[in-house]
């Protein structure tokens, strides 16, 4: 089931987060009810159904801090257990971002989600104790291994229903309701929070429209100190080079601007961001995003050129991932 009502009374129980997030309290409710209308997304009852349907199997255990977030429980499932439930789990296709084991059905997704938390951890503020902001969080991967990390709070936002129904879906086993992820997008969130120790912001810069409003509300969310994670596509070059590619970037539509790193890190300080620094660049591979049994659309390598994958099929430069961290003025 998707409710919300054990995180907001987390939240109300510390005096602290009630205070600093009473007007985002207020709004909650209807945010949340806006991004889960059933009469916009008509996908969502079957998915909602899905989630109901789940046994309930107590949790003996569960591990946020290696490769794919696991569940386990006291006995093994039958080999019927395992592929009913491996069904019921298919019926919320696709599954992106991951891995996950749930009761040893492994979800293996589209994204080895692993790889780009390996590539940030050793490079960014520790988390234990903090208070973070994942925007555009998909269903929720890295949120768990922020809490893992040993995060007080952890809030993700992505505007997809699907995402949510599949946050849930571990949180139905896990209840652990320091984690959550809203259905909204970052511009609803309200503005100039400044509530959170660290934000991260990994795959959704090149989605909008704007950069520089995109930094400013980044940064308007954060503490005074407090730390940006912001992971996006990148071209190589130097200062003042940005690809606006003219359609589709990778068969993406509606991708508007790949900065070069020096170019990024010129944006950042533009919007008053200090210390910072480009901690990763990755070219992404297929063995990184690729369809499997739980994603089985196109992926990159069908969004690559096929003779030649260092460009795209439309020929621009082949995705490349820059990672870098600031701190807020
Ligand atoms: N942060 C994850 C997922 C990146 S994919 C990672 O790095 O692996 C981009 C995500 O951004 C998608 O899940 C999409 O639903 C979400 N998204 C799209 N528009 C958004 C918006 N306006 N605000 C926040 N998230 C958005």
């Amino acid at each position: 089931m998707i409710d919300y009502q054990p995180f907001i009374e987390q939240l109300n129980s510390d005096d602290d987060n009630r205070e600093a997030l009473a007007q985002w309290l207020e709004q909650m409710p209807a945010q949340i009810a806006k991004g889960l209308d059933e009469k916009r997304y008509g996908d969502l009852p079957r998915w909602k159904s899905v989630l109901a349907q789940l046994p309930d199997w107590p949790t003996a255990a569960y591990d946020l801090n290696q490769t794919a977030i696991q569940l386990t429980n006291e006995n093994a499932l039958t080999a019927e257990q395992h592929s009913d439930f491996k069904q019921q789990l298919q019926g919320l296709h696709p599954w992106r971002k991951g891995p996950f084991n749930l009761f040893d059905v492994e979800i293996d997704t589209e994204w080895r989600s692993d790889w780009k938390w390996d590539r940030l951890k050793d490079h960014i503020e520790p988390l234990q104790g903090k208070k973070v902001l994942d925007i555009g969080c998909g269903s929720g991967y890295h949120c768990w291994r922020m809490r893992g990390a040993g995060a007080d709070l952890v809030i993700g936002i992505d505007p997809t229903p699907l995402f949510i129904v599949q946050f849930f879906t571990l949180q139905k086993y896990i209840q652990d309701h320091r984690v959550t992820v809203l259905p909204m997008g970052i511009e609803h969130l309200p503005e100039k929070l400044r509530f959170f120790d660290s934000v991260f912001s990994m795959g959704v810069l090149y989605h909008r429209r704007s950069p520089f409003d995109h930094l400013m509300e980044l940064r308007d969310s954060l503490t005074s100190g407090g730390e940006l994670v912001l992971e996006t596509l990148v071209i190589e070059g130097d200062e003042g080079e940005v690809l606006v590619p003219e359609g589709r970037y990778a068969r993406m539509g509606n991708v508007w601007f790949l900065p070069s790193c020096p170019t990024m890190m010129r944006w950042l300080k533009k919007v008053g961001f200090k210390d910072i620094k480009l901690v990763n660049v990755t070219d992404t591979t297929i063995e990184e995003q690729r369809s499997t049994e739980w994603m089985t659309f196109h992926s990159l390598e069908q969004f690559l050129d096929p003779e030649n994958h260092s460009k795209t099929i439309e020929g621009y430069p082949a995705p490349r991932r820059a990672i870098f961290t600031a701190k807020a003025p």
